[in-house]
């Protein structure tokens, strides 16, 4: 159908004349990119007009940020992500189940950016060890996040019904296993031993929030991250390990050496970074109790909660909040982003070399009354972590500015990496994180030279500025640094055709 403006084969929108970065091909040049429906259809210099035309000049135009790492379950939060430049946004460290009642909420309630989930461990656990029954989403687990039963050691018929849980989940498209270890200091390593085996059996990643540091929790049952490198190496899984950052704190070079030499190993392990010093969880969460927060050096006073927005007066007051409300978030101040030493640790957690960006972003809290879902310029009064809207834009500005690695290889930590670390398992991922013909028209237009977060743990919701396009399967969600409220355009992202 040849339109007014041009005939057959136009198309729909040419983005004209940026600095094109595709870090598989190689591809850093001046050039134009054509989008025609969902779909990239060509990239090159000196392309036919389009039906649309943008001018890019002075511009990065690259594949939009594939986040293995949100907890975000709304459209509100996932808007920020969207500014921030992300275009698909993965549920994959806590991960829910059932995963087909997450994937039919997200459709129902339409999504700005691509979606998709891994199925549970920890969810799985308190149903087969707590009895809590499921829902496949977050909440669930934030509810029950306190509860001693499902923390401990399992029977041997409770952890094959939590295995079944799992492979049901994987058979029904779940595009991984989340495995939240940390936060059942009292499982049983063969416990974790056998999840990375079912995962290797489907094909599939495991993403783990590590147990604790033996430099931090002398006695734990096994040092959380030699357990990752050694169910990658005794069970062939591909084990990703979660933030890596927040979980190693001043141990991060002990850490990365231990996953470098799994990797000359042979063992599929890869790594995640937040840009952060401060991590964010529920406030019941075992770690967060007051005889173990010394084992990290913190007391009750480097907790803020977020209904609130106090900070935890004492002892007393964190037993209080923990009883009440155990779901409820805490920002949790660890590493210091004044100092320059504990920036430092971020940068080399950042900075490893094949680490991917991930944003651990939260759900919102809303102090008062939660407005509709759908309220956009998003309506004050909602908490979040800093993450949540900032994490790429911070994660690239400290990249380039410090001249760190290489502008191409920074936004390779951003889409082709987890693009690759996920498409063995979910082939739709080939078409992701790479601005190719026939890759999807998930894209992101930023300017090098202005990139940055600008959510702050008090102001934690101000969207990221220096990005100025983002298109997920062709349609803009943000223009000219503006979000689209009315589109919804995201898709799910799922293991196998369903
Ligand atoms: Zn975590």
């Amino acid at each position: 159908m040849a339109g007014e403006a041009g005939g057959p084969g136009e198309a729909d929108l040419v983005l004209r004349g940026g600095r094109v970065i595709d870090p598989e091909s190689g591809l850093d040049a001046v050039a134009d990119v054509a989008v025609t429906g969902d779909r990239v259809t060509a990239v090159g210099a000196g392309l036919p007009p389009g039906r649309a035309e943008l001018d890019a000049a002075g511009q990065v135009v690259t594949a939009g940020f594939i986040d293995l790492h949100s907890h975000v379950n709304g459209v509100a939060g996932l808007r920020l992500q969207a500014m921030d430049g992300v275009t698909t946004a993965l549920e994959l460290e806590a991960g829910v189940t059932p995963v087909a009642a997450a994937y039919d909420r997200a459709a129902a309630q339409g999504r700005p950016v691509n979606y998709g989930f891994a199925t549970s461990w920890a969810l799985a656990r308190m149903e087969a060890v707590a009895g809590v029954s499921l829902d496949g989403s977050l909440a669930t687990f934030l509810a029950n996040i306190a509860r001693p039963e499902w923390q401990g050691a399992a029977t041997a018929a409770q952890t094959s019904a939590l295995a079944a849980r799992l492979e049901a989940d994987l058979a029904d498209g779940a595009l991984g296993v989340g495995v939240l270890a940390g936060y059942a200091p009292g499982a049983d390593p063969a416990e974790y031993l056998r999840v990375a085996g079912l995962a290797a059996a489907a094909g599939a990643p495991a993403f783990t929030h590590a147990r604790d540091l033996i430099e931090l929790v002398p006695h734990g049952l096994i040092d959380g991250p030699e357990e990752i490198v050694r169910a990658a190496a005794e069970t062939g899984a591909q084990m990703h390990y979660c933030h890596i950052n927040s979980t190693s704190l001043r141990h991060i070079d002990r850490v990365l050496a231990l996953v470098e030499a799994a990797q000359q190993a042979g063992s599929r392990v890869t790594t995640e970074a937040y840009p952060y010093g401060s991590g964010m969880t529920g406030i019941g969460a075992a770690f967060l109790s007051p005889e173990r927060l010394p084992e990290r050096g913190l007391n009750p006073s480097s907790l803020v909660y977020a209904p609130t927005g106090e900070r935890v007066a004492d002892e007393a007051r964190l037993r209080e909040l923990r009883r009440s409300d155990p779901g409820g978030l805490v920002i949790i101040e660890q590493l210091d982003e004044a100092d320059a030493g504990d920036r430092e640790l971020l940068m080399r957690s950042l900075a490893f070399p094949g680490g991917i960006v991930a944003s651990d972003a939260m759900p919102l809290t809303w102090t008062g009354a939660e407005p509709d879902p759908m309220t956009w310029p998003l309506p004050p009064g909602a908490f979040t972590h800093p993450r949540t809207a900032g994490t790429f834009s911070r994660a690239l500005r400290l990249l380039i500015a410090g001249g760190q690695v290489p502008l191409a290889e920074a936004v390779a930590k951003c889409s082709l990496f987890p693009a690759r670390l996920l498409q063995n398992r979910v082939p739709a991922l080939r078409r992701k994180g790479r601005v190719q013909p026939g890759a999807d028209a998930d894209l992101v237009v930023f300017d090098p030279a202005t990139i940055s977060d600008q959510a702050t743990y008090t102001q934690t919701t101000r969207p990221s500025t220096g990005i100025t396009h983002v298109l997920v399967n062709g349609t803009f969600v943000v223009r000219d640094t503006e979000l689209d409220p009315a589109v919804l355009p995201g898709r799910p992202v799922r293991a196998a055709p369903h």
